[in-house]
């Protein structure tokens, strides 16, 4: 089966071409030619796809997401999704041109990643965290989707099994972060007090209690004292009770979950792999006491990659942000910038300060991708693309590549033969409106039509 596509501005993922009126051969599930221009009289035995007003460009490659496998959901080793939501959140990423994710929800099997790779058209790649602290972390913030046992897998099994990457390490729900305000905290209050809060509520009670920082001797009681009259507390339960919910909601799993950043760390110096690392207020700290460890002469032996994952965390402010992912490059991490939803849906994330603050800092920022959002409904990796380039961050060329190829770059193992437009390179390939790149008219992978028209076409789902 022989596909051109011509007339579309091609964006090869190299990070500095593009073919103004290109085209783009694909036959027998890879690239076959990238031409500079394509006579129309010319006859092509195969399907015609004329992308006059398209960027046609590899498909992307977003390597933190989560919620894409029928495993355990989130650091926190949350119940399973699920089939119809896992299968939903991976069509959202087709949808949007993304033909390649890593699965950060570490604590999954790689029976549960190749099912998942199996059912879908998105090639869905696995990463570990199977860490003894962070499972620790994990069961004691959540853990309901974990076997009964612990200790069911190691980063090594992992690893030899097919994992590509250790990580997430660190995430929201261990560390006192959305997660905690989103669920966790609301619950327990609900639990003693009837009463449920919103996450923005439960934010503000808990930064009144452990500060941004997560330290209990930041507690602000007259603050707690607002906050509990604003969430319709008052006269419900007691402020010291409340504290004391509040505190033992967060706190078990924070001194494991930064140890478990550690033991990750530790493990992807030892293997030779990447380590994703949660970025945020959080995890500041021991993000420093790693980079220092890393360089320092009492730690001779292998260094670890490692990749600071959205290093725009609006738990720093962006001053921070700056600050830690500058020190981090000067340590040889790192950085991926998440979306969320800040360009658009709004819902987790309402401000684009420190995307703005760490993007038009020249080679700060590695790699795009996006997280989950709220409920997986996070805005598309393709509109972050074109963000980046429209507001003159990058070029085209090089917005297209922090999605693509420098993706691979860093994570070799997440599309060895993808992630560029050229001959006998997988044709995983996206042509989507030049317009607006969330209008993604056509997505092939392996060569074959998964999106046609804007609509996901049968071979989506196997
Ligand atoms: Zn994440």
């Amino acid at each position: 089966m022989s596909t051109l596509i011509h007339g579309g501005t091609v964006v090869p993922g190299t990070g500095n071409t593009v073919l103004e009126s290109g085209a783009v051969i694909l036959r027998h599930g890879r690239v076959a030619d990238v031409l500079e221009r394509w006579d129309r009289d010319q006859t092509f035995d195969g399907e015609v796809i004329d992308a006059s007003g398209c960027v046609v460009m590899p498909g992307l490659i977003n390597s933190h997401v989560h919620g894409v496998t029928p495993g355990p959901l989130m650091p926190s080793g949350a119940p399973a999704l699920p089939d119809d939501e896992w299968l939903a959140n991976l069509d959202r990423h087709l949808f949007a041109g993304t033909t390649t994710v890593l699965n950060l929800c570490g604590f999954c099997t790689m029976d549960q990643v190749r099912e998942a790779d199996r059912r879908h058209a998105v090639h869905v790649r696995g990463a570990t965290t199977h860490l003894p602290e962070a499972e620790r972390a994990a069961r004691m913030a959540d853990g309901r989707g974990l076997p009964a046992q612990s200790g069911h897998s190691t980063v090594e099994k992992m690893l030899d099994d097919g994992a590509i990457a250790i990580g997430e390490l660190g995430g929201g729900q261990t560390l006192g972060g959305g997660g905690q305000d989103l669920s966790y905290i609301p619950r327990a209050i609900e639990r003693a007090s009837g009463v449920r809060v919103h996450s923005a509520q439960a934010r503000r009670m808990k930064e009144a209690v452990l500060g941004r920082f997560i330290d209990p001797d930041a507690c602000d009681m007259a603050e707690l004292r607002a906050a509990a009259a604003e969430a319709g507390l008052e006269g419900q339960i007691a402020l010291v009770e409340l504290r004391k919910i509040i505190a033992d909601s967060v706190l078990p799993s924070v001194e494991p979950a930064l140890n478990g950043i550690r033991e990750g760390v530790q493990a992807a110096a030892r293997f030779g792999v990447p380590a994703i690392l949660h970025s945020a207020a959080a995890t500041a700290r021991v993000m420093r006491e790693l980079m220092d460890g890393t360089l320092g002469p009492q730690t001779p032996g292998p260094k670890a990659n490692v990749i600071a994952s959205h290093a725009n965390h609006p738990s720093h402010t962006p001053a921070e942000a700056l600050a830690l992912a500058k020190l981090g490059r000067d340590h040889g991490w790192a950085a991926e910038v998440s979306v969320f939803d800040l360009l658009h849906r709004k819902q987790t994330v309402t401000t684009r300060e420190h995307w703005d603050v760490l993007l038009q800092e020249p080679g700060l920022v590695d790699v795009l991708a996006t997280d989950y959002g709220h409920e997986g409904h996070h805005d598309e990796l393709i509109s972050a693309v074109q963000d980046v380039a429209e507001h003159g961050y990058r070029s085209l060329a090089g917005a297209v590549a922090m999605a693509t190829s420098a993706v691979t770059g860093l994570i070799p193992g997440i599309a060895p033969n993808g992630g560029r437009i050229e001959a006998g390179r997988d044709a995983d390939v996206v042509v989507a409106s030049s317009e607006d790149f969330r209008d993604v008219r056509f997505v092939f992978v392996g060569g074959v039509c998964v999106v046609r028209d804007g609509r996901l076409a049968p071979a989506a789902r196997q």
